[in-house]
């Protein structure tokens, strides 16, 4: 059986990360959750994951923060940022920040899985 594509989702609204888990689960990805962005530092330090979908607005280390860590040491995983403060404005910087996609909250499910597609295999 191939290995199946892993993804993290890094997001401190709990009850969003549940439901998210389970979506991308049942449609046969595994999916890890961390609501704790500095943990997700930590983690991401020596965990790979293919993808990491990325909230921008957490307390203590935000989005960008996160972003501009996985650049500086060239993480070979991709990126989608999330955020319900989803202006043209955040958009942009997180495209320029090395983001390979994003995505307005709440999120439209095919839309989302669509997204995923399209960044883990082009
Ligand atoms: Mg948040």
């Amino acid at each position: 059986m191939p290995k199946l594509e892993s993804i993290l989702i890094v997001d401190d609204d709990v009850s969003l990360t549940k439901i998210l888990r389970e979506e991308l689960s049942s449609v046969g990805y595994e999916v890890e959750v961390i609501n704790d962005s500095s943990e997700a530092l930590n983690r991401l330090n020596n965990e790979f994951y293919d993808l990491i979908l990325l909230d921008l607005k957490m307390p203590e280390v935000d989005g960008f923060e996160i972003l501009k860590d996985l650049k500086s040491k060239e993480y070979p995983g991709k990126i989608i940022v999330m955020t319900a403060y989803a202006d043209v404005e955040n958009a942009v910087q997180a495209k320029k920040l090395g983001a390979d996609d994003f995505l307005p909250k709440p999120y439209d499910l095919d839309e989302l899985l669509i997204t995923i597609q399209k960044v883990l295999h082009s």
